[in-house]
């Protein structure tokens, strides 16, 4: 393969872009597939919310990005700056342009840090926090260790974000902490929330409610951050009542933990392959582009109406690769992704409430109740996520194992 021409082309070695190479690679072995991505690292960014609580180590997140390329895939370490899908060519920020017969789009999406004024500038000092960089989850557990008093606060920006339970995981892991030691009647806790409701299936809520009561948690609704002065510890957030009017609201803190607003990548917002919301515009069953039959979407990069989480990633990349090749070898037996996403809700130390549901908040279980009842807080969800999903993702997901996940083409 020369380097300027790719088979099929990946653009992110993430969660979903890896996976798909590997998936594809099952199905086809001789196929010609690169990975397009600089980072030398990869995380595995579901530990983060362990990490801050002090479950997991950091170093246990983190991998070197090419002990993980799987072999015989091009690794081209730089970055996309722009598409030419009409040329089924990309370039890169070193300059150099790659064609493709077939495009994957999997770069994430953006932690728009900017979007909240003064944050970049006290992230990681005056108690100011957050699970979502790698370098900042130990500092929210030395935190919640060191508070013995005053007022924590926990904020959730507008959707969509990726692990749309991950701001008030922290926030349950934090308060359990504090509960058993017993210095909760002493720290007053507030999640402040852009949206309307806690969480968005409602089947959930009844069992996250017990514990907002549990840890005497303030829910304010409808309170979207925009400014933070770290040495002054004080965050101001934009209210906006039933009727659309807005006010300001202001709130002293002595530890806050940020959730950062998120959008999709300033290279793909600016692309042909963006639609409505800047994300990658695609059919939300086949996980095809709608207007480039060439090009498939993976990931929190796309907008099919899902829960942005790796566990969509899984069951997403191999329907990808099982289209892919169903492309190549010229047959429409395509598969379908139901929507499955999933979101671990740790309530406490030991127990997690397993949000498992596809499109429209369906369902989806994976296990039978008498195993886990993802509607009630369970011990099993617990160990599944200390103990078995880090070994399902970097040994099986990575790796094209499709445990439980293989595709069944839809017709
Ligand atoms: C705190 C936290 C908790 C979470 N908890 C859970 C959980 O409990 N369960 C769960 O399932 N999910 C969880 N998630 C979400 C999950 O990690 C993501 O949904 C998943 O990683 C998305 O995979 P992805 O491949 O789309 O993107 P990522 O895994 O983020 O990978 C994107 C890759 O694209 C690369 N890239 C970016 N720009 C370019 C470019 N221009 N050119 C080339 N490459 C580029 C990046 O370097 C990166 O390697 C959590 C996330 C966070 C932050």
């Amino acid at each position: 393969m020369s380097s300027e021409h790719a088979e099929v082309l990946i653009v992110g070695a993430g969660a979903g872009g890896i996976s798909v190479a590997s998936s594809l690679l099952k199905r086809k072995p001789s196929l010609k597939i690169a990975l397009i991505d600089k980072a030398e690292s990869h995380y595995y960014q579901p530990g983060w919310t362990m990490v801050g609580a002090g479950v997991f180590k950091p170093e246990s997140t983190r991998r070197d990005m090419s002990s993980l390329i799987p072999s015989g895939v091009q690794h081209i370490k730089a970055f996309v700056t722009e598409f030419e899908p009409d040329k089924n060519s990309v370039t890169l920020d070193d300059g150099r342009t790659i064609s493709y017969d077939r495009l994957v789009v999997a770069p994430g999406l953006k932690l728009n840090w900017a979007g909240v004024e003064g944050l970049e500038e006290t992230l990681g000092k005056n108690g100011v926090t957050s699970n979502y960089r790698f370098d900042l989850a130990p500092y929210t557990w030395e935190l919640v260790q060191k508070l013995e008093s005053g007022k924590a606060l926990f904020t959730q920006p507008p959707m969509p974000i990726k692990c749309a339970g991950a701001p008030q995981k922290a926030l349950y892991l934090s308060a359990d902490h504090w509960y058993r030691n017993g210095r909760i009647k002493n720290i007053d806790i507030a999640f402040y929330n852009a949206g309307a409701v806690l969480f968005g299936v409602k089947d959930y809520v009844p069992a996250l409610m017990e514990y907002i009561e549990r840890y005497e948690t303030e829910l304010k609704f409808q309170h979207n951050l925009v400014r933070i002065d770290g040495d002054k510890k004080t965050a101001w957030f934009e209210k906006t009542d039933d009727e659309g009017n807005k006010e300001t609201v202001e709130a002293e803190f002595d530890m806050i933990h940020v959730c950062p607003p998120q959008q999709a990548p300033d290279f793909i917002r600016n692309s042909p392959l963006a639609g409505e919301g800047g994300w990658v515009d695609v059919d939300q069953n086949s996980l095809q582009h709608k207007k480039f039959d060439n090009i498939w979407s993976v990931g929190d990069v796309m907008n099919a109406p899902n829960a942005k989480t790796a566990a969509a990633a899984r069951k997403q990349a191999p329907v990808v690769a099982h289209n892919i090749a169903a492309d190549i070898d010229g047959h429409s037996r395509i598969a379908h992704y139901d929507g499955y996403g999933s979101c671990p809700l740790t309530v406490e130390r030991g127990k997690i409430v397993l949000a498992e549901f596809g499109y429209g908040g369906k369902l989806l279980p994976t296990f039978p109740e008498w195993v886990i009842k993802g509607t009630r807080p369970s011990k099993a969800a617990w160990v599944l996520k200390k103990d078995i999903l880090p070994g399902v993702y970097w040994n099986g997901m990575l790796k094209g194992r499709e445990w439980m996940v293989r595709p069944i083409p839809a017709n």
